[in-house]
């Protein structure tokens, strides 16, 4: 049996994207805000969705467990 590996998690993800048919530009929402102007190109964006590999922004904090002898 052989699984591919690392299948990367997408999951449907906010993003502001470039209005310009011809402006493959885009960022995620979290990166931009409403009236977010186009990187590329300065033109208007919209907002749309996409699906993305899950981000991993933060490190797993290790939650501090106390140690009754300590
Ligand atoms: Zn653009």
């Amino acid at each position: 049996m052989t699984e591919p590996e690392e299948k990367p998690d997408l999951i449907p993800t906010k993003i502001y994207k470039c209005k310009n048919p011809e402006c493959k530009a885009w960022v995620r929402e979290e990166f931009g805000s409403e009236g977010q102007s186009c990187p590329m190109c300065k033109g208007p964006m919209m907002r749309s969705m996409r699906h993305l590999p899950k981000v991993q922004n933060k490190v797993k904090r290790q939650p501090k467990k106390k140690d009754p002898y300590a």
